[in-house]
């Protein structure tokens, strides 16, 4: 086994490589080459409405047409990309390209469909002028900031947060919002709920996979979905796999979801053509 490498930064996690993770000892196969030779994709999954399943939200996955490796999905490539300290350019790319795909969806629609578009965004770029990176993207694209929502997945330690929190109180005054990613998984704690002013929360889709088989993980889904209302937050849950999942996180109180029972990622065509057919409100 290859020894680990050093963290350099100290502040975000590398999530840990996989075994298939694609190894970029050279710049030819790093995301910035990804970027330049235009290989990355979107595909963009539907967030419904539980009570009406009106599509409210999008979010945008990247992807990586690798040209020998084919479509790779994050797994493959965002260790690397931490490592190669990408993911800033990497967050850029996508947050850019998800506002020009709403437009276009927008003009395909004639109008129709006004939804958000949910960006995930990295630990590393929360250190960097996310207030400019921000505004002058709507600027160049003309997506209206009301139309954008950005998502916080990764642990972030005290001092991110205390330097990205008046970017995103300035950029939430705009009318973007901030959704926490992951809730209750992974290393989104609860620092985030009384450091930020979060909109949303997301269920991590590990509790809603377990949710009907274990009293424990229906427990969480519970204590998160509470919570959220307390705090007077909308509670949206991942992963939903069926109708079961579905009809509980009703039960519970679960307002969204977001899962392959209700829609995969879609390329920007496939979208298009499932708005078309009605599914919007
Ligand atoms: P996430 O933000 O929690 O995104 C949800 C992940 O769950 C996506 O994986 C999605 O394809 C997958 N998923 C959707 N429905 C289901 C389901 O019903 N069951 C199961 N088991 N999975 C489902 P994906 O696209 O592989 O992305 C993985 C993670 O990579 C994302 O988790 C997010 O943390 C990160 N990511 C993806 N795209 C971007 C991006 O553009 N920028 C950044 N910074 N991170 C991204
Ligand atoms: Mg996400
Ligand atoms: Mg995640
Ligand atoms: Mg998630």
């Amino acid at each position: 086994h290859p020894a680990a490498l050093p963290i350099s930064s100290g502040v975000d996690r590398v999530p840990a490589p996989p075994e298939h993770a694609v190894h970029t000892r050279d710049g030819a196969h790093s995301v910035a080459a990804a970027v330049a030779n235009d290989e990355l994709r979107l595909r963009y999954q539907p967030i419904v409405r539980i009570k009406d399943r009106a599509v409210v939200a999008v979010e945008a996955l990247v992807r990586w047409q690798h040209p020998t490796l084919g479509l790779l999905t994050p797994d493959r490539f965002f260790h690397a990309a931490h490592q190669s300290g990408h993911m800033p350019l990497l967050d850029q790319w996508v947050l850019q390209h998800a506002c020009e795909d709403m437009i276009e969806l927008r003009g395909s629609l004639k109008g129709a469909a006004p939804i958000r578009v949910n960006v995930n965004i990295s630990v590393p770029t929360l250190t960097t002028d996310l207030t400019e990176l921000v505004t002058t993207t709507l600027k160049r694209t003309g997506l209206p900031a009301r139309r954008l929502r950005l998502e916080l997945n990764e642990g972030a330690d005290l001092d991110t947060l205390t330097r990205a929190g008046p970017h995103l109180e300035t950029l939430t005054h705009s009318g973007i919002e901030v959704a926490l990613d992951d809730m209750g998984a992974g290393a989104t704690d609860l620092r985030y709920l009384s450091h930020l002013a979060p909109r949303d929360i997301k269920i991590d889709k590990l509790f809603v996979a377990g949710m009907l088989i274990s009293p424990r993980d229906h427990a969480i889904v519970t204590l998160l979905t509470d919570l959220a209302r307390r705090l007077r937050l909308r509670v949206a849950a991942e992963g939903v796999e069926t109708a079961e999942q579905l009809a509980a996180l009703a039960r519970i109180g679960v307002s969204y979801a977001q899962g392959y029972h209700l829609a995969p990622p879609l390329t920007l065509t496939d979208l298009t053509s499932t708005l078309s057919k009605g599914h919007s409100s």
